[in-house]
């Protein structure tokens, strides 16, 4: 029977309770315990595949199509498997399938409320990720306790545990531990609060994940273990780390997968974490500096473009690279600007996205990569920015656009799907989740992937026309990936280039910390090569002021 570990948060959003999640579930596997995840998040879309970047992140994209929770990305990066759409269980899905069954009769006329009948579907939900090849379930709540969302979830959790049974559910609770600066003292105050609030729903948590911004004294955590009715050794700090991948080690060092294994009686090996050393290794060892910017539309929050940051870290830690990575707003770069503001960089990324903002920015970027020779790697619109710049500026086909941004443009070279056509419901209407593409023997990606089989995974609903096919097939131009039909073009590249390189897929929700994806990788090699022929750090041109980075005040 499968173990299950509930994850909640209190005090405040936004403490890594995803990230703590995903941690414990890699020290489980490093056990040789079988882990699968799942979130439950409070809000009322159906599935995160509306909701604007902006607002929400990423939306990663699971094999089997599903719109997820960016928090999915760091479970599978962590635990090394593929998950699936039921990984993901929103309160608007649960809402839908509760309405919609009352629509059917399926009540026989009972009153349907949020107690029974959400919660019951809430269980059902957690039900689904159960598997026989499953020894542990890790569920983490999303929202915050004391949210008036979260309710039916912690409610619907509580009950699980009476259902299955007191000893097979593990409650851990991710809180924050102040520091307050004129007193120089870390609070527990917050903690207490939340801790009695989850008591007031009726669970009391098994341990307490305490997150800080610098290491709790032994005899705050005993506070802490006394006053929130939690043993000593179920108190552990996890204060901030520079590199989300030394979490798991952090959390082993303290002890969290001892005490869950102890307490759900999870008999696995001894924990092999080599792996996870390997790559703190890496990542602490003297690398060099790389220059790397992202062109993009939603350069404001990074998180809008989570997967393809990690996909670029995986890369670097394989290749020693340290990169340095700059954020620029694709809508600044438009004309002329364009070279004044990538010249110093030694490689580019045109990422995913939707609309018409900023196009121009991203094609003048993929114009400059090409015409000076920069390392550029277009990701689905990337790509499509890259097929646009190449049909208007080497084959002349004048306003060449994408039927997207320009739907009245003389040279669709980007065009929406046949079976897109005639579609309104934004719901789940792309191209979703894992396809199959042929590669061609001798390309850039072929070597790149050491196959010519791949499996990517999809979110669009353009695609490169096959109407223009025969016009960029001109030696220079390469359409080196297709499907298996031949008719979608999946990868292109040139020929007589460095690495200039797009894919109608997106590479970088398959990478992992110690796998990074194959065109990444390569990206990276080649931006690392550039990198080595450029003069003396002092003689870069200082961007810090022209560009938006990681550390600026955007965040
Ligand atoms: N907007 C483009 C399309 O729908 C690209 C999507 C993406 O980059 N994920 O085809």
């Amino acid at each position: 029977m499968a173990k299950h570990i509930f994850v909640t948060g209190g005090v405040v959003s936004g403490l890594g309770k995803g990230l703590t999640a995903s941690a414990l579930g890699a020290l489980l596997r490093a056990r040789g315990i079988r882990v699968t995840m799942q979130k439950l998040d409070p809000y009322l879309n159906v599935d995160p595949g509306t909701m604007n970047p902006f607002e929400h992140g990423e939306v990663y994209v699971t094999a089997d199509g599903g719109e997820t929770d960016l928090d999915l990305g760091h479970y599978e990066r962590f635990i090394d498997a593929d998950l699936t759409k039921d990984s993901n269980a929103t309160a608007g899905s649960i809402y839908s399938a509760v309405i919609a069954a009352e629509r059917r009769g399926e009540y026989l006329g009972k009153t349907v409320q949020v107690i029974p009948h959400v919660t019951d579907e809430i269980k059902r939900r957690i039900e689904r990720v159960v598997h026989d090849d499953v020894d542990v379930v890790i569920t983490e709540v999303g929202g915050t306790v004391g949210d008036i969302e979260i309710l039916p979830f912690l409610e619907a959790v509580r009950q699980y545990r009476l259902d299955v049974g007191r000893e097979n559910c593990f409650f851990l609770h991710v809180t924050l531990v102040p520091f307050i600066g004129p007193s120089a003292e870390q609070k527990t105050k917050p903690t207490q609060h939340s801790v009695t609030e989850l008591r007031g729903r009726g669970i009391q948590p098994d341990a307490i994940v305490c997150r800080s911004e610098a290491p709790l004294s032994d005899d705050l955590k005993r506070k802490i273990s006394n006053l929130c009715d939690v043993p000593v050794s179920g108190v552990v700090n996890a204060a901030d780390a520079s590199s989300i991948y030394l979490i798991p080690l952090v959390l082993h060092e303290e002890g969290l997968d001892d005490v869950v294994c102890a307490q759900l009686g999870l008999v696995g090996t001894e924990p092999d974490l080599s792996p996870w050393r390997t790559i703190v290794g890496r990542i602490s060892a003297p690398r060099a500096a790389t220059r790397i910017a992202v062109v993009g539309k939603y350069v404001s929050l990074p998180d809008a473009y989570l997967s393809v940051v990690e996909a670029l870290n995986h890369a670097s830690f394989e290749l020693g690279a340290r990169i340095d990575l700059d954020w620029v707003q694709a809508e600044d770069i438009e004309g002329m600007l364009a070279a004044a503001r990538l010249e110093a960089y030694d490689g580019i990324v045109i990422p995913g996205g939707f609309g018409n903002r900023g196009i121009e920015g991203k094609i003048a970027a993929a114009g400059y990569a090409r015409e000076h020779r920069l390392p550029c790697l277009g990701l689905c619109l990337g790509m499509q920015v890259m097929t646009i710049e190449y049909g208007r500026s080497v084959l002349g086909l004048e306003h060449a656009n994408s039927s997207e941004v320009d739907p009245s443009t003389p040279h669709p070279v980007i065009d929406l799907m046949e079976t897109q056509r005639g579609v309104t419901d934004l719901g789940g209407t792309m191209r979703l989740g894992s396809y199959i593409a042929e590669l061609v023997p001798g390309s850039k990606v072929a070597a790149a992937y050491g196959a010519t089989v791949v499996k990517e995974r999809h979110r669009h609903r353009f695609e490169f026309n096959p109407r223009y096919r025969s016009r960029f097939d001109d030696g220079a131009f390469v359409c080196s990936g297709v499907s298996p039909d031949g008719r979608l073009v999946e990868f292109i590249e040139l020929r007589d280039h460095p690495f200039w390189v797009g894919t109608q897929a997106h590479p970088e929700f398959l990478s992992r910390p110690n796998r990074p994806a194959p065109l990444f990788r390569e990206f990276l090699r080649a931006a690392m090569a550039r990198a080595a022929t450029r003069p003396a750090a002092e003689d870069v041109v200082d961007l810090t002021g022209e560009v938006r980075t990681l550390a600026g005040s955007d965040l």
